[in-house]
């Protein structure tokens, strides 16, 4: 490809929109344009890497068996309904895009595909002779995501390969689950990244197994712990850990005491002159559920600990049948404003006791009349959750619902019953001693999650009734697994993990092309002459080669190439004289004169070590 054909055009200022260096590099050298919130244009240079994972994705996934196919990004809302996901992907989480037709029929935009597969295997899946069976597709997804950001990281238009399989049992899915997990590993070593699979969470849908696939880098919107000795890493969302021990109270006889201005841990602990963790933190919590019931939860929890609130939603989840629910949509620490909406009086926060009583709560309101859809029904008690590292505390310190007042030396089941239901919703954090090995501590790590790999079980399966016949003639869900890897989030990824003052550094296996020729000075017919013939054996040689023949200063030229990062540049320069050229390595900027005739051989041998 010659320069002076294609739309390149790069800047020299990073663009206000850009906060981190993938997405000005990306935006400043030509790869990519804002259309708007989310949504990219992939431009001639981008459009090549792109390719070029997605080459790298098929061959790793045709090799475990698995078969491309494409899926319609246009959804009926039907589907939708049967699975259970419309509602909250259209109202609670709200990243769907959904849309109404000429026909008054509801369409989504798709944000993943489970519900259409599931669709397609239970009409087409009849018996086990079928299975296993693995689908996978390379294709643009939409999310109207809350906060788009950081360019391709977070679009709301982006390309995904996600992949979907079929089992006729657990060990069937582990199989082709592990087979994913090595696919993926491969994926990202030919792509030239650093990377960490790491333990994930895997939601409400429970126990089963699930990993993301974590590109290092200081830019990533995920946390991850991980010990020194290679044993674990897990993302904090799903991390565990010991606790270390609480030290012991000394105070001996309850009494409510002034402690004005103390409502942090940190100025109650300076005040009350007691350690953290002799504290009882109790946090307040608004759940809203599926079946349009809020719950008012107070989670009381060691006061050195903090709370991950994947875990609390999970183990509201859990409890949500109990109130007629089935999904948590939201979780938020209700503010004052929010508060009016259930409470007599704005509550102390920061005081809180674990018995803070029901009365706090306003009585629910006589059902209305008027229909103006469906009504928010608030339950007129705290859902009282405590967590495993406050139960065995003895007199301790925590709020008594009053403004400036601590409780010193309180005990459970005297001053307020211990709550029934007991949690595990602490936060791991670096530092903690690891489960599997406590003389290994946990560490932490930035990551930016390309891939996500995740045993899904039956879920779908049941929810949209697809089955198949087992060999005894039984009709059985059949056993899910879901495959996801972020194929223009990796490209982006790629950049933030490699780059320099100068602009991008690609790994040789997904740059945009291998080579480039610069012509330093075009009205040169040697160097023109020169230029041309070794662009065009070069790529006669299968090495990918662009031609830098515009009409341009030769020291934009070289800017030019080292910001858009193409791994091997040769300059049809003075050299010419003693007949060479000289070639330049991007990444180390090494630099050597050889003869024209040695070019192709050369760089050959470069593209293939
Ligand atoms: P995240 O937690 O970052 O929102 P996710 O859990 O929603 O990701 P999945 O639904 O598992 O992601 O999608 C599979 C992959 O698609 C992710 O691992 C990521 O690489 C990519 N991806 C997800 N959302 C986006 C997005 N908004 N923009 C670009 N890539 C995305
Ligand atoms: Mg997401």
């Amino acid at each position: 490809m010659r320069l002076s054909q294609m739309l390149f055009v790069t800047l020299r200022e990073s663009p206000a929109e850009a906060e981190i260096p993938s997405h000005k590099l990306l935006l400043r050298a030509g790869y990519i344009r804002r259309v708007g919130s989310g949504v990219y244009v992939y431009l001639p240079l981008l459009w090549r890497v792109l390719q070029k994972i997605s080459a790298i994705v098929r061959e790793e996934m045709n090799a475990t068996g698995a078969t491309e196919c494409l899926l319609p990004q246009i959804q009926p809302a039907e589907l939708w309904q049967e699975s259970g996901r419309w509602d909250t992907y259209t109202k609670a989480e709200g990243i769907m895009f959904a849309l109404t037709d000429r026909q008054g029929r509801q369409l989504g935009l798709g944000p993943t595909h489970e519900e259409v597969i599931t669709a397609v295997a239970r009409d087409m899946i009849r018996s086990y002779r079928q299975l296993p069976l693995h689908l996978y597709q390379i294709q643009s997804k939409f999310r109207d995501e809350i906060r788009p950001r950081f360019g391709l990281m977070r679009g709301r238009e982006f390309i995904m390969k996600d992949g979907y399989s079929f089992h006729a049992d657990t060990n069937s899915l582990k199989a082709t689950y592990q087979d994913m997990y090595q696919a993926y590993t491969n994926i990202l070593s030919r792509c030239g990244l650093t990377f960490r699979a790491v333990e994930a969470d895997s939601g409400a849908i429970g126990g089963a197994g699930s990993h993301e696939f974590m590109v290092l880098a200081d830019a990533g919107e995920d946390e991850v712990l991980y010990t020194a000795d290679g044993n674990y890493a897990a993302n904090v969302e799903k991390a565990i850990s010991r606790p270390t021990a609480a030290i012991p109270s000394t105070f001996t006889t309850y009494e409510e005491r002034p402690t004005p201005g103390t409502d942090t841990i940190e100025k109650l602990a300076t005040v009350a002159n007691c350690d953290p963790s002799q504290i009882v933190k109790n946090v307040l919590y608004e759940a809203s559920l599926d079946n349009g019931f809020t719950l008012l939860v107070l989670v009381s929890i060691r006061g050195d600990q903090a709370i991950n609130e994947v875990k609390l939603q999970n183990a509201l989840t859990n409890l949500a049948p109990e109130y007629g629910g089935k999904a948590v949509l939201s979780l938020t620490v209700p503010d004052a404003n929010a508060q009016q909406r259930w409470a007599k009086q704005p509550l102390p926060l920061g005081y809180l006791s674990p018995g803070l009583a029901d009365t706090w709560i306003k009585p629910p309101k006589p059902a209305s009349t008027d229909d103006e859809g469906p009504v928010e029904i608030i339950l007129p008690k705290f859902v009282r959750l405590v967590d495993q590292t406050a139960v065995d505390l003895k007199n301790f310190v925590t709020g008594a619902d009053q403004p400036g007042v601590h409780g010193f030396g309180a005990n459970w089941n005297v001053q307020y019953p211990l709550p029934k239901t007991v949690v595990d919703v602490r936060k791991a954090q670096s530092g903690d001693l690891a489960v599997h090995d406590p003389s290994q501590t946990l560490e932490t790590a930035r990551g930016i999650e390309i891939g996500h790999i995740f045993q899904l079980g039956t879920k779908y399966s049941q929810a949209l009734g697809a089955t198949y016949t087992s060999e005894s003639g039984e009709e059985i869900p059949l056993v899910m697994g879901c495959y996801g890897i972020g194929v223009s989030r990796l490209a982006q990824a790629a950049v933030e993990q490699s780059y320099d003052k100068d602009g991008i550094i690609w790994p040789l296996a997904i740059a945009p092309y291998q080579a480039i020729v610069v012509i330093p000075n075009i009205t040169d017919a040697k160097q023109v002459e020169v230029a041309t013939q070794l662009y065009e054996q070069l790529n006669e040689a299968g090495i990918e080669t662009l031609l830098d023949d515009r009409d341009e200063r030769a020291g934009v030229k070289f800017k030019d190439a080292d910001l858009i990062g193409i791994p091997f540049r040769i300059v049809t320069g003075r050299a010419l004289a003693q007949g060479k050229v000289e070639v330049v390595k991007r990444a180390t900027k090494e630099s050597e004169e050889i003869a024209i005739e040695t070019v192709v051989e050369t760089l050959g041998a470069w593209c293939k070590g």
